[in-house]
């Protein structure tokens, strides 16, 4: 019996509903100013994926092509002076980026592919920091029609090895320091790969290791973007290997039409708009909504060089005066963990929107933003496979704390269960089963690379299921559960561990909260807590009575956790996802499988 084909009991369910219903003290949208969705009940209604082709301009030489709809048609129409990119280094300095200049140095690094003998769809690597070269290099990647994949600079050589290796990497672009570090020893592993570039060298190393500036010095400023039909291949991205082996996700030139009409809806995003997405490129918000849909929007893009700092962070949101801001809910955890003191004095006047993907976001966290910083946070989801935002609290919309939204006008969601192998749609409201969506939006993957088998194995019945378990309520919001993996089958009943999570994040002790099942000889699998405290809070034989004892009053005693237990910190992924098969893992003392993307520090 799968996840999606089990009943919840009604004992349960009247749990969950006492539950959701505490949580859904709905907050209304925001008076602000009017957004670009201002009636999505209308838009709803009336969208079509043709129609709305029409916002693109079709490059001259025909067809669609992810970069001219991003920069070039920007730089030849009236924003050529408008910043595309301000970009914050590392070393304090700020360094700013027209759409002009973009184009002209994204022609350069397309002239420098051509001169290197690349042929559409060779795939081109990035292993670096967030500078200018991989902003750069992924626009002029696209511009010459082979594929991008960015990686995040902190992966060590065996994830990098197995990336460039399943990828069929031909031009790699790093630094010296990580070449000697990371890449050197996997050269000769790799036969696909014919160059690597190195953005800090002033002369070749070798045939093979070349000096980008000196390649980009003698490259014209100009490229004229070959004819690109819109389902030729631009981007790769693997997953973020929360619940396995990483999966590289292929997409398509015309994933271009979702990122604007995402960054429109969802994000509100248009020209005039200071536009900070904190994701590195490494994970798909990065690239989609890093690079991608702001350019697409005619938006400046701030993207800052360091890693999270919760003082700089706001810092940024003041001086830079961000419109719109897309973190994550790690983020959102981190900055409520440093306390509302650093934001007293801020002005944030010009923030409009905030918004959240990559993790459920609990209620906690709404409420937060709310309160200290004076704004909502718009929860909105979606995957690398799904290649943009496929449901959101849209800016027009009341926000149900706790809740992910509603599905993009133009993407058909669903709540399905699988009878006797059958998909079918629950179509009564509150009941759990699988999240799954019409396939038909432009950015959907359009194949897991080298694995033909997984791809087809995510649809059935005319669905993409999408692996996440979630319920609809009677108003159309979408609340997520839990992944399939994560759900808890405990004494009869289905448990969600985000439910379990958030009723444990309301505690002022609780900074973030993990909670995973294991084994049970009695009722199958028992609820296991993992908890990292704040930083005022110190870890006691009593403060875990007082978090258990807190959990069961809100939770009653089938759903809340048996067991609690204080961690400094809890696993996460480079993209800041909670790692919880590897708390399951190491609780059941089992092999702790594909790591690759786990962050370090944090472990
Ligand atoms: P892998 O597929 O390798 O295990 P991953 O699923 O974490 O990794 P991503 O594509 O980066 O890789 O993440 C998509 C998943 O993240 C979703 O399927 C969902 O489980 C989770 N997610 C994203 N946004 C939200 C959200 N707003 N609320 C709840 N979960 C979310
Ligand atoms: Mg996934």
């Amino acid at each position: 019996m799968t996840v999606a084909e089990c009943t919840l009991s009604v004992s349960l369910k009247k749990i969950i509903m006492m539950h959701m219903k505490k949580n859904t003290a709905i907050i209304p949208a925001s008076p602000r100013l009017p957004p670009k969705l201002t009636d999505y009940e209308q838009t709803l209604r009336s969208f079509s994926w043709e129609r709305a082709a029409t916002l693109l301009s079709k490059h001259p030489a025909g067809g669609l092509n992810m970069a001219f709809e991003a920069v070039d048609r920007h730089a030849e129409n009236g924003l050529a002076e408008t910043i595309a990119f301000r970009f914050l280094r590392k070393n304090g300095s700020v360094q700013d980026m027209t759409y002009a200049a973009l184009s002209r140095a994204t022609a350069k690094f397309a002239n420098v592919l051509t001169k290197l003998g690349l042929q559409p769809e060779d795939r081109v690597f990035s292993l670096l920091g967030r500078v200018p070269q991989l902003y750069t290099a992924a626009i002029g990647t696209l511009k010459k029609k082979c594929v991008f994949c960015p990686l995040f600079s902190a992966f060590g050589p065996e994830p990098i090895r197995a990336r460039l290796e399943r990828g069929n990497c031909r031009v790699l672009i790093t630094t010296s320091a990580l070449l000697r570090k990371r890449v050197e020893p996997l050269i000769s592993e790799l036969p696909d790969l014919s160059f690597v570039l190195l953005t800090d060298a002033d002369e070749d190393r070798s045939p093979v290791i070349r000096s980008l500036p000196k390649l980009l010095e003698s490259a014209a400023p100009t490229f004229s973007i070959p004819k690109t039909a819109p389902e030729d291949m631009a981007l790769l991205h693997f997953t973020s290997g929360t619940t396995g082996t990483p999966k590289g996700a292929v997409h398509v030139h015309g994933a271009i039409l979702s990122h604007l009409v995402t960054g429109k809806y969802a994000l509100d995003l248009g020209k005039g708009d200071i536009f900070w997405c904190t994701a590195d490129p490494g994970w798909v918000t990065g690239t989609s909504y890093g690079i991608m849909a702001p350019l697409a929007a005619g938006a400046t893009s701030i993207v800052d060089e360091q890693e999270f700092d919760a003082k700089r962070w706001y810092s940024t949101l003041e001086r830079e005066r961000v419109n719109v801001w897309y973190t994550a809910p790690t983020a959102i955890r981190m900055l409520m963990k440093a306390g509302s003191e650093l934001v007293r004095n801020r002005n944030l006047n010009n923030l409009r929107l905030i918004a959240s993907v990559g993790e459920p976001l609990n209620p906690e966290g709404v409420k937060w933003g709310h309160r200290v910083l004076g704004r909502p946070i718009h929860d909105n989801w979606w995957q690398t496979e799904t290649g943009g935002i496929m449901i959101a609290n849209f800016p027009s919309m009341a926000i149900k704390p706790g809740s992910m939204g509603r599905p993009l006008p133009g993407v058909a969601a669903a709540i399905v269960q699988r009878t006797n192998g059958t998909i079918s749609e629950i179509t009564e409201p509150d009941i759990e089963g699988e999240l799954a969506l019409r396939p038909g939006w432009p950015s959907m993957f359009r194949g897991y690379l080298h694995d033909q088998a997984r791809y087809d194995a995510c649809f059935s019945g005319g669905y993409y299921l999408t692996g996440d378990l979630a319920r609809k309520d009677s108003d159309g919001y979408f609340w997520f559960v839990g992944r399939k993996d994560d759900v808890i089958k405990s004494a009869g009943h289905l448990i969600g561990p985000f439910e379990v999570e958030s009723t444990l994040m309301e505690h002022p002790a609780v900074a973030e909260a993990a909670v995973i099942g294991v084994p049970d000889p009695v009722i199958m699998e028992k609820v296991l807590a993992f908890v990292a405290l704040k930083p005022e809070y110190e870890s006691s034989e009593e403060l875990i009575r007082e978090l258990t004892g807190f959990a069961r009053k809100r939770l009653g005693p089938a759903v809340a956790p048996r067991e609690i237990r204080i961690l400094q910190g809890l696993p996460k992924t480079r993209s800041g996802k909670i790692m919880r098969r590897l708390l399951k893992a190491r609780e059941l003392g089992l092999p702790e499988g594909d790591t690759s993307t786990l962050e370090t520090g944090m472990s």
